[in-house]
C-alpha cells in the first residue's frame, strides 16, 4: 500500500511538473508568436510612411508641371477609369450599344491605343515609384530614430490587441533596446527578475546588425497564470496527502497495538510467575500447620505466620500491579480523593521499605519538614506513586556502592508541598531522561537486563500525579544519581 500510494504521489507530481512546462511552453509559443505580428506590422507601418512620403513628395513635383504629363489626382482617376473599362468588359452589354456600330471604327482604336499608352505609362511610372520606395527604405529607414519607427504607444496597442488575438489577456510591461545605447525606451513596471523571464523579438531585422533594436516583454503575472492553469490538480494531490497520513497513522497504531498486546503477554506471564512463588510458599506452610510437631513449638508457629505474612504481602503487591497497568486502558480511573497527610503516608511507605533497603547494605533518609502536609489524594495510588520511586531507586541502584536514598518534603510556598525522591543510583541521560515518563520507554541499560521492568512504573507515576492536580518533574547525571521533585497542591 506504501508503495502504492507513494507511486501514486510521484505520477502526480510528474504529471503536475509536465503540466506546467506544457502550459509554459504554449505561453512562450503565443508570445513569440503575437511578437512576431507586432515586428511585422511594425515593418508594414514604415513602409506604409515611406510610400505615403513619396507620393506626396510626386504629387508636389509633379502638379501643374503640365496637362500632359501625369499628376497624382491624374493618376487616380485612370486607375478609376482602367478598373471601369476593365469592368465594362467583363460585364453584359447594355441593350443600346448598337449605337456603337455607327461610331468610327478609326477613332476607337485611335482612343484604345491613347488610352493603352496612358496605362502603360502609369504602371512604369508606379513602378518606378515603388522602386524608389524601396531603396528609401533600404537606404534611409535604419537612419530614423526606432522612437519614431515604433513609437511606445503604437508598440502597446499592436502588443495588447496581438496578445488577445492568440488569446493571451495577460497585463504585460515591455522595453525597446538597441544594440549599442541599452534600453531606448520601457514601461514604468518593467523590472524583470531574471532574464529567463523575457521574451524578445529583433525589430526591423533587415537593418544592420550593429544599429538592431530588440523589443522585449515581460508578464509579471505569468505564474500565477501557469499556476492558475494547473492548481485543478492541487485538490487531487491534497486526497493523495491525506492517504498518505492516515495509513500512516494506521500503521503506528498498528505497531503501537501490537507492542501493547505483546507487553500485556509478557506481563500476564511474568506475573503468573510471580503468583505462583508465593502461592507455593503459603501452600507449604499450610501443610506445615497440619503437622503436629510444628504446632507443638511456637517458635516454629511464629517462624510460619511470617512466612504467610510475608507472601501475602508480596502477593498483594503483585496483584496491585495488575491494577495500575488496567489503570491505562481506562479512560476514567476511579479515584476516591480524600484528604491524606503526605508526611505519615510517606513515613509507612519508607518504613515498610526500609527492609529492602537495609538489605543491600544502604538506607534511606526521610526529611519530612512540611509543615501543612495535608493533600487531596486517592491513599492507595500516591501510596504506589511514593513506593514505585523508592523501588526504581533501589532497582537502578550503582553496584560498587550502598543505595542511599533521601526523601523530603517542604511547603515550597502556602499552597503546595513538594516531595523529592533522590538515589545515588546509575543515574540518567539528557536524553533518556525526557522520555522516561511515556508509557513503555525502558532506558536500554545494557548490563541491566536482569532488573525486570516493562516501563510502565514512571507513566503510571505521571498520570497519578496529573490526575492529583500537581506536577512532576526529574533531574539526573549519570553514574550519580537521579532526583523526582514531586509538587502538590496543598487539601484547602
Ligand atoms: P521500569 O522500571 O519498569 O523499566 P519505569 O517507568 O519505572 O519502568 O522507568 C522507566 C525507565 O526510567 C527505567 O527503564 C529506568 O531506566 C529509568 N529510571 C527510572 N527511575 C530511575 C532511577 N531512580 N535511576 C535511574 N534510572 C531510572
Amino acid at each position: 500500500m506504501a508503495i502504492a500510494l507513494l507511486g501514486l504521489l510521484a505520477m502526480q507530481i510528474v504529471y503536475l511538473e509536465k503540466m506546467v512546462a506544457m502550459r509554459n511552453s504554449q505561453f512562450s509559443e503565443i508570445v513569440m508568436r503575437s511578437l512576431y505580428s507586432v515586428s511585422t506590422m511594425l515593418e508594414q507601418n514604415e513602409t506604409k510612411y515611406f510610400l505615403d512620403k513619396d507620393l506626396a513628395e510626386a504629387e508636389q513635383t509633379y502638379s501643374g508641371i503640365s496637362q500632359n504629363s501625369f499628376s497624382f489626382s491624374d493618376r487616380h482617376e485612370a486607375t478609376i477609369d482602367t478598373t471601369f473599362s476593365t469592368d465594362a468588359a467583363t460585364k453584359p452589354r447594355p441593350a443600346n450599344i448598337n449605337t456603337l456600330k455607327d461610331l468610327n471604327v478609326k477613332d476607337l482604336n485611335d482612343s484604345y491605343q491613347r488610352k493603352q499608352e496612358t496605362l502603360k505609362g502609369q504602371y512604369l511610372y508606379q513602378k518606378s515609384l515603388l522602386n524608389e520606395v524601396i531603396l528609401t527604405i533600404l537606404n534611409q529607414s535604419s537612419d530614423r530614430p526606432i522612437q519614431e519607427r515604433a513609437d511606445s504607444a503604437t508598440v502597446a496597442s499592436y502588443l495588447r490587441s496581438e496578445l488577445e488575438f492568440n488569446g493571451l489577456t495577460l497585463p504585460f510591461e515591455f522595453a525597446v533596446k538597441s544594440r549599442s545605447n541599452g534600453v531606448v525606451y520601457k514601461t514604468d513596471g518593467y523590472a524583470p527578475v531574471s532574464q529567463q523571464d523575457v521574451y524578445s523579438q529583433v525589430l526591423f531585422p533587415n537593418d544592420p546588425k550593429n544599429k538592431q533594436n530588440t523589443l522585449c516583454v515581460f508578464f509579471p503575472n505569468k505564474s500565477d497564470y501557469i499556476f492558475s492553469s494547473v492548481k485543478f490538480l492541487v485538490p487531487s494531490l491534497a486526497f493523495t496527502f491525506l492517504l498518505l497520513g492516515v495509513f500512516l497513522y494506521t500503521i503506528s497504531v498498528a505497531f503501537k497495538q501490537k507492542k501493547l498486546s505483546e507487553i500485556k503477554n509478557d506481563f500476564i506471564n511474568n506475573m503468573t510467575h510471580e503468583f505462583k512463588t508465593p502461592i507455593s510458599s503459603i501452600s507449604i506452610a499450610a501443610q506445615m500447620l497440619n503437622d503436629d510437631s510444628v504446632r507443638k513449638s511456637p517458635e516454629m508457629l511464629k517462624h510460619v505466620s511470617s512466612v504467610i505474612n510475608d507472601e501475602t504481602k508480596r502477593l498483594r503487591f503483585q496483584v496491585e500491579k495488575v491494577l495500575q497497568l488496567s489503570l491505562f486502558d481506562r479512560k476514567n480511573a476511579t479515584m476516591r480523593l480524600e484528604e491524606e497527610d503526605a508526611n505519615a503516608s510517606i513515613y509507612s511507605v519508607i518504613n515498610t521499605f526500609k527492609l529492602k533497603v537495609e538489605k543491600y547494605g544502604g538506607h534511606i533518609n526521610a526529611n519530612l519538614d512540611a509543615e501543612d502536609p495535608i493533600i487531596n489524594v486517592d491513599r492507595m495510588h500516591f501510596t504506589n506513586v511514593i513506593f514505585n520511586l523508592l523501588d526504581n531507586a533501589v532497582k537502578y541502584r550503582r553496584e560498587d556502592v550502598a543505595p542511599e536514598l533521601e526523601v523530603t518534603t517542604i511547603n515550597p510556598n502556602e499552597d503546595h508541598i513538594q516531595i523529592t525522591v533522590a538515589d545515588n543510583g546509575i543515574g540518567m541521560t539528557r536524553e533518556d531522561l525526557k522520555k522516561i515518563f511515556e508509557k513503555f520507554y525502558r532506558v536500554s541499560t545494557g548490563n541491566r537486563h536482569d532488573v525486570k521492568g516493562f516501563g510502565l512504573g514512571l507513566a503510571y507515576v505521571h498520570k497519578m500525579i496529573d490526575l492529583f492536580g500537581g506536577s512532576i518533574r526529574a533531574e539526573s547525571e549519570l553514574n550519580k544519581g537521579s532526583k523526582f521533585i514531586i509538587t502538590l497542591p496543598l487539601y484547602k
